[in-house]
């Protein structure tokens, strides 16, 4: 058996009966992350001694009588979460060398509960991205084509549960960062309510939707991972207290849930195999006995605009304090503090994290204020009401979680207005702050669109459009690659959409495929 192939339900259950140790465990991670990230790049940080020792810690506790469904399973965290004592650089140089002097809310519960946490993550540099190819310290590749994005930007977790290089791992979602990769990368990816889990400890990127979540093998793991992350927290003032969900919630049948197709995320030019991917998952809804009724979100189309001009803003404020001196500078560098200080902001930031300040300097500037952040944030206000109204006649939202699959590393790179309509399904639940999950709901083969040369030889030309159907290779001989569903709630109902996942889940071998590598 391979240890680090289990889901957290299973191996909790044998560390329970005492069949297997958190010790073993965390071994069989650590030997995978050796074995298989020279390929993926996942990781930036390796704690292994770390690790090792949390492991231990947990053996101990469990000697003792003490269960808990974290305690002993092997985790990966975000590289712009911090964990004390570790390196926390967000993927980029600026933060280099910092090494975070406390633990994230979210970490410190993860701790608490036994979790062993065994390294820090890739991620487009502040988070800022969707295909994890802004790092400054190279993209991370896709378990299923090496060749292709893991999606972003929390690329690095989705690609390390993917390939299993641990039970589970955090995310955080800004506008789409935990259920992209997730999509991409055949996992499930679970972006809480904006303030059911603490932003204490992230490294800020957009204060007003931030929120860290799990990114695990089953919705049944994400729930695990939610109930002990989520809750009040003293030092972000946004969190409440909610309520935990219960198992029995999440268990109950979908028969009788309203489930809401909104027309506005099925659109032209979205991957046809796609589309065909999730109405099919829609129909499986159905045949479990949700009732599928068409609504419309006119706002839709607003979502990613509004998304661009609220982003950049809060980012151009919040990357201030990043300035080469506060955070992490090395004794080198502060024995010539003037020319850290001239240039570090130039050397220190990437092209998108440059592209963002800017764009957010200028929205926010005396004079444009009015005209783009003031009326982005009425319009956020419509998007918000649209959802709410919605959501009271249904109970959720079924949509595609994103309008393509995993793209070549590289093709849409160059292009910042592509890669941002890589968010056109995410981004509403992150400007309302509403519970939204992806879940693995098929593959597709794709195909090469290739423009060939006017050939006017007719049997030529059947050639031709034979070529252009051409199935793709991907690089591990995998004829497929992943393709998510979105599930999006009420506030603070992420009971409800669970529900739904886990349902889909068990009635689906979707989630049990895994890439060959
Ligand atoms: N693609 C989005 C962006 O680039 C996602 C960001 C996020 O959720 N962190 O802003």
């Amino acid at each position: 058996m391979k240890l680090n192939k289990l889901t957290i339900k299973q191996a909790s259950e044998l560390l329970d009966k005492g069949e297997i140790t958190s010790l073993e465990l965390t071994n069989a991670c650590l030997a995978r992350i050796k074995e298989i990230d020279n390929k993926i790049k996942a990781c930036l940080t390796v704690c292994e001694k770390e690790a090792l020792a949390e492991a231990e810690i947990a053996d101990k506790r469990r000697e003792k009588g003490e269960k808990g469904d974290l305690l002993g399973i092997p985790c990966l965290i975000k590289d712009n979460i911090l964990t004390k004592g570790i390196r926390a650089t967000a993927a980029s140089k600026i933060l280099e060398n910092y090494v975070a002097p406390f633990d994230a809310t979210v970490v410190k519960k993860l701790k608490e509960a036994g979790a062993v946490i065994l390294g820090k993550t890739n991620l487009d540099e502040f988070a800022h991205g969707a295909s994890t190819e802004n790092s400054a310290f190279g993209p991370t590749h896709n378990p299923w084509d090496l060749k292709r994005v893991p999606g972003g930007s929390s690329g690095g977790s989705a690609a390390a549960v993917a390939a299993d290089m641990c039970l589970f791992a955090l995310g955080t979602d800004t506008g789409g960062s935990i259920r992209c990769p997730a999509s991409f990368c055949g996992v499930v990816g679970l972006k809480p309510s904006y303030g059911r889990s603490s932003r204490f400890g992230l490294i800020a990127m957009t204060s007003s939707t931030d929120v860290p979540g799990p990114i695990t093998k089953t919705a049944e793991d994400a729930a695990i991972v939610l109930s002990i992350i989520s809750g009040l927290d003293k030092y972000d003032a946004t969190t409440v207290e909610t309520p935990r969900i219960s198992r029995g919630e999440i268990n109950k049948s979908i028969k009788g849930l309203k489930i809401g197709v909104p027309k506005e995320y099925f659109i032209e030019g979205m991957e046809k195999q796609v589309e065909e991917a999730v109405k099919a998952a829609i129909a499986k809804l159905k045949e479990l006995g949700g009732e599928i009724i068409p609504v419309s979100l006119p706002h839709t189309k607003y979502a990613v605009p509004v998304y661009y001009i609220i982003t950049p803003s809060e980012i151009s404020s919040n990357l201030a304090r990043f300035d080469g001196i506060k955070y992490g500078l090395s004794e080198k560098d502060a024995q010539n503090l003037a020319e850290i200080y001239f240039k570090s902001r130039g050397k220190g930031f990437g092209p998108e994290a440059k592209r963002r300040i800017m764009l957010g300097t200028y929205v926010l500037s005396a004079g444009y204020y009015d005209a783009y952040y003031l009326q982005a944030q009425k319009v956020r206000t419509r998007i918000i009401q649209e959802f709410d109204r919605v959501l009271s006649e249904v109970d959720i939202l079924a949509t595609p979680t994103s309008p393509d699959t995993a793209f070549k590393i590289g093709e849409k790179s160059n292009d910042p207005m592509q890669m941002y309509l890589e968010d056109i399904f995410v981004s509403g639940a992150s400007l309302a702050g509403l519970p939204a999950i992806s879940i693995p709901c098929g593959f597709i083969h794709p195909v090469r669109y290739e423009k060939k040369k006017e050939d006017n030889n007719k049997e030529n030309k059947l050639r031709q459009h034979s070529m252009l159907n051409k199935r793709e290779k991907l690089s591990n001989g995998v004829n497929g690659l992943p393709v998510g569903l979105q599930i999006i709630g009420r506030r603070f109902d992420e009971a409800t959409i669970m529900r739904a996942a886990r349902e889909f889940e068990q009635a689906t071998e979707w989630h049990k495929k895994k890439p060959e590598l």
